[in-house]
């Protein structure tokens, strides 16, 4: 608990990383674009800015701001989520072993399997959300332990507590992906991980608008320190307008994530009594696995839920071709509800049941979006 503030998060959202500009006083902050910054007479860079790659008052600002909703001792933001979870696997060694969940998302699978394996780093897949096989997957050359919860697609609940004791215990770092729950949600640092991932392009933007990624550290440490160092010499860092937006968007996260995990609820028990639906995935049902570990560690049970269909695939591509106030899109976390067929977006290698429809649930009204799955049900 030492990370929680007492001041709450809808406040965290709007103040942090935010104050009316010192040159102007204009309340929207100005978006920097000069890639380069005046030196002082003796050289010295007195505001801490001398190269864009380096830093930006954008960027300052959205990382103050991330790490105050995580409650984070430092957040580094990225050009995607995909580049900051690359840039923590980067700051491994060659030699070094991760042990991964493997319904993480299948980027972050790809770049261990495809670009991290090849530079020598070992991973062991299991599923973290059983805690006894991410502790015999430990081996001496264990550096990090990397879980998502909920997980993408399946919305399984890993026991985040079970995992940091387990990491402690081997004196191993941990990595959850947070981009499901939000910090509105789920506080990772609250049960002692090590760093949160976010891929911002999703809740914390918004508005499906903008691509970016944040590692937030619990505390400033020799891994944080060189995922900082990475940032600066690897370069896969947002733009200032990204900042600007991601920046925007975060001021109304606890509104639209509160909205968004109520319809989200309302859709799961309504197609959990839906005679085409085989079963539903969604935390907040208490007919789901991680139901009672999701109300101990989390706030809300987040806007994400699959479902999979009695009639198989062909069914599941039937319902999201006649949906027509969702959208068949990828992707999450926008104001708008968005509808997948996640088994053919993910590829040949999936592990998704080809029967399974992925729905990111958006701010609309939830009778309108009920109505509209019934239609495309019926
Ligand atoms: C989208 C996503 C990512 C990857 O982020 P990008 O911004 O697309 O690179 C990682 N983890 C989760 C859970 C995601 O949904």
């Amino acid at each position: 608990m030492e990370t929680r503030t007492s001041v709450h998060i809808e406040t965290v959202s709007v103040h942090a990383g935010r104050e009316p500009d010192a040159a102007t006083a204009a309340l929207s902050p100005p978006i920097h674009l000069s890639t380069t910054f005046a030196r002082e007479a003796d050289g010295g860079y007195p505001r801490g800015f001398s190269y864009t790659r380096a830093g930006n008052p954008n960027r300052h600002a959205l990382e103050t701001c991330l790490a105050a909703l995580e409650g984070g001792a430092e957040a580094m933001v990225f050009s995607s989520g995909t580049a900051a979870a690359m840039t923590v696997l980067q700051a491994l060694n060659p030699g070094d072993h991760v042990i991964c969940t493997q319904d993480a998302y299948h980027g972050v699978l790809r770049l261990l399997r495809e670009v991290m394996a090849p530079w020598q780093l070992g991973t062991s897949f299991v599923d973290a959300s059983n805690p006894d096989e991410v502790r015999a997957a430990i081996t001496p050359a264990t550096r990090l332990i990397w879980v998502e919860t909920p997980s993408n697609p399946l919305l399984k609940i890993t026991d985040l507590a079970a995992i940091a004791a387990i990491a402690r215990e081997a004196k191993v770092l941990t990595v959850c992906d947070n981009t499901f729950a939000t910090p509105v949600l789920q506080k990772p640092f609250d049960f002692g991980m090590d760093f949160v991932m976010h891929s911002t392009t999703k809740y914390l933007g918004g508005h499906s608008d903008v691509l970016g990624g944040a590692i937030i550290a619990r505390q400033k440490n020799a891994l944080s320190e060189r995922v900082r160092f990475l940032q600066a010499s690897g370069g896969a860092v947002p733009s200032p307008f990204d900042c600007w937006l991601l920046l925007r968007g975060a001021a109304t996260l606890p509104l639209r994530v509160r909205a968004q995990t109520a319809n989200a609820l309302a859709i799961a028990r309504h197609l959990a009594a839906h005679q085409a639906v085989a079963n539903v995935l969604y935390p907040g049902l208490e007919s789901h696995r991680g139901h009672a570990l999701a109300r101990r560690q989390m706030q809300g049970f987040g806007a994400m839920l699959s479902f999979t269909l009695q009639g198989g695939e062909a069914a599941a591509l039937h319902a999201a071709a006649r949906v027509k106030l969702f959208t068949r899109a990828t992707s999450l976390g926008g104001v708008e509800s968005l509808i997948e067929h996640r088994a053919s977006m993910e590829g040949p290698d999936t592990r998704t049941p080809r029967n399974l429809l992925r729905v990111s649930v958006g701010v609309e009204h939830a009778d309108d979006l009920i109505a509209d799955l019934d239609q495309a049900l019926a």
